[in-house]
């Protein structure tokens, strides 16, 4: 349980640090390229996708972590999520 904490907070800290590409400096990477075929799954930003992800499968990152890490712990509440 703690450890599955932990690496939730690393990525939440993550999410909230900005973009280190040339141009998109002050933009949070506060989504992730989940897309099969991405050779370059990671977090990304709202730039990020338009100009290096145009296409493909983001999801907000908090939404990935709740479906992610929730997943597991809450397999018989998937109803808690529809309300959410
Ligand atoms: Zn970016
Ligand atoms: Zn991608």
């Amino acid at each position: 349980m703690l450890s599955k904490s932990k690496i939730s907070d690393q990525i939440k800290q993550i999410s909230y640090s900005c973009c280190n590409k040339s141009s998109h400096e002050s933009e949070p990477l506060s989504r992730i390229c989940i897309d099969k075929q991405c050779k370059n799954k990671t977090l990304i930003c709202a730039l990020c996708e338009e100009e290096l992800h145009n296409g493909h499968e983001t999801v907000p990152l908090k939404f990935f972590l709740k479906n992610f890490y929730g997943a597991e712990s809450k397999k018989a509440k998937t109803s808690f999520e529809t309300h959410n």
